[in-house]
């Protein structure tokens, strides 16, 4: 096992993306053998430390940065352990650009499309990751066949899905191992708030989206898919943005195609996109960037059918950017992956974080919280930008503060938001997690009794606390 202590190189350890200040500690273990986890985890329970957990640091919610203790980097734990049709083998720090290279290589995918590609799939799982594919194929919990989990006392525990099931809300696992799980009812769409909680669920979930809380994930057996054809991509641009909410609402109902993704950008990320992309168009009020899986029997009707979708809705489909080879497919993709990319860079350059929503609801509800957030952005005065997953009803509205007094009306604005979403059936956190900045929208949410319940299951899996500190709630709730 690697032990770094020297301070210029733990530096590296103590940021994300989520551009928050001020965490410190004075060791990261790097282990290269679950056994080491184990070692490292049992004596930090004996003593107490607080541990936190390290996958890429891709993160924007602060879920990896120490305040105290040590930290255990999953890097060298990067192995890709196995590979067949329908199923990959991987150690929890192989990067997930890896496992999508790996599966291509048989003619397969792994469906989660989570944007960011140099997160390791330890993250993924932690946050229950998603993306623009998600609109098709869903978040990764969907495909985590099992895990390997490495518990805060050392025990290391093998969870294929459908070994262990709740009764009820109650997990008998052995006869030393029975709890309960939280009460509330989860939002029946994408979510990644808090801990996965139903009747009769799989162990596996309660571990998947626990934001490295409840264990450490070493390993985990995934599942892909047959790759389909290829994949047309798009830019469709809309002059006025109520048009562009229209074809987003056709295209998500239609049994003419059959979208992959269906992604929005909105004036202002054009605006910042143009920065690096210079051809981008001044004049639309929104895009929409969309993706279908072409197969040979859709090939004659494809570009018939999203044509006459675009017409409806004011576009001529001699407009639209579109890509069917993989090379400019991959060019509009990283488009796409600029915009959160330059988003960081600006809160880099100003030092102060991004308040950025992750908040999905019901589509039937989406116009509701799409107006909110125009009418309180643009009332706001600060600089914003609102783009994402569309598909999904699953907007980011990222507010860019200049200073401290705007990032606190900023967080003003997104409790706002969290309670309009809660109110419309949502969540307020889709993809991202609650890592340490969104403590207060997830109360709004669960209330302080499913907080409680967290924190019950939280205190049985792990007694001293030691794993990941402040993340999803706070520790002094405990
Ligand atoms: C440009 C950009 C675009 C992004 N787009 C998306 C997107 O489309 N969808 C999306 O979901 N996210 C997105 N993200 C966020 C980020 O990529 C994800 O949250 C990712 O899952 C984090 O993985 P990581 O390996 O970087 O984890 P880290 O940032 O290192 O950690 C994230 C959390 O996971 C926990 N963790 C890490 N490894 C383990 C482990 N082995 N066991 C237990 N817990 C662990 C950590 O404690 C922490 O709480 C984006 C980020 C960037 C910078």
């Amino acid at each position: 096992m690697i032990i770094k202590t020297d301070k210029d190189v733990i530096a590296s350890y103590l940021h994300d993306e989520s551009g928050l200040l001020g965490a410190h500690c004075d060791k990261v273990f790097i282990p290269e053998t679950y056994q080491e986890v184990s070692d490292v985890l049992k004596q930090a329970s004996f003593d107490k430390t607080p541990i936190y957990l390290s996958g890429a640091g891709t993160g924007v919610t602060g879920g990896r940065l120490p305040f105290g203790g040590v930290v255990i980097s999953l890097e060298k734990l990067d192995r890709i352990l196995d590979i067949k049709p329908g199923e990959i083998r991987v150690q929890a720090g192989v990067p997930i650009t890896r496992i999508h290279e790996a599966a291509g290589s048989i003619g397969y995918i792994y469906p989660p499309d989570a944007t960011e590609w140099d997160a390791s799939i330890g993250g993924n799982i932690a946050t229950n990751a998603s993306g623009s594919r998600s609109f098709k194929y869903g978040a990764t919990r969907n495909y985590v066949e099992e895990i390997k989990v490495v518990l805060a006392g050392g025990k290391v525990l093998d969870i294929p899905r459908g070994k262990y099931s709740a009764k009820g809300r109650s997990f008998d696992l052995s006869a030393d191992m029975h709890f309960n799980i939280p009460d509330y009812k989860m939002p029946d769409i994408k979510n990644a708030a808090g801990y996965y909680s139903k009747e009769n669920m799989d162990l596996i979930d309660l571990f998947i989206g626990s934001e490295g809380t409840l264990g450490v994930i070493v390993e985990a057996r995934l599942k892909l898919l047959p790759m389909q054809g290829y994949t047309f991509a798009a830019f469709a641009f809309f002059d006025k943005v109520p048009h562009a909410l229209d074809f987003v609402e056709q295209a998500r109902i239609s049994s003419a195609v059959d979208p992959l993704a269906i992604e929005y950008f909105d004036r202002n990320a054009i605006k910042l996109l143009k920065k690096k992309f210079d051809f981008m168009p001044d004049g639309p009020e929104a895009v929409i960037f969309f993706e279908e899986e072409i197969t040979p029997e859709k090939e004659d009707c494809f570009l018939d059918n999203w044509a006459a979708l675009l017409g409806n809705n004011g576009v001529n489909i001699e407009d639209v950017w579109s890509a069917t080879e993989s090379k400019k497919e991959a060019e509009f993709k990283n488009i796409r992956h600029e915009i959160p990319v330059l988003v960081n860079e600006i809160i880099r350059e100003r030092g102060i974080p991004k308040v950025g929503t992750d908040i999905a609801v019901p589509s039937e509800r989406f116009r509701e919280m799409f107006d909110m957030y125009r009418e309180e952005l643009s009332g706001s005065g600060m600089d914003h930008l609102i783009f994402g997953h569309i598909g999904d009803s699953h907007l980011h509205a990222n507010i860019l503060p200049k200073n401290e007094q705007e990032q606190e009306k900023a967080k003003e604005i997104y409790l706002k938001f969290a309670k309009k979403a809660v109110s419309l059936g949502g969540t307020v956190s889709a993809e991202h997690g609650i890592g340490k900045l969104k403590h207060a929208f997830l109360r709004e949410m669960y209330g302080d009794s499913g907080i409680s319940e967290m924190i019950r299951v939280k205190k049985y899996l792990d007694p001293g606390f030691i794993l990941s500190r402040d993340n999803i709630f706070s520790e002094k709730w405990a």
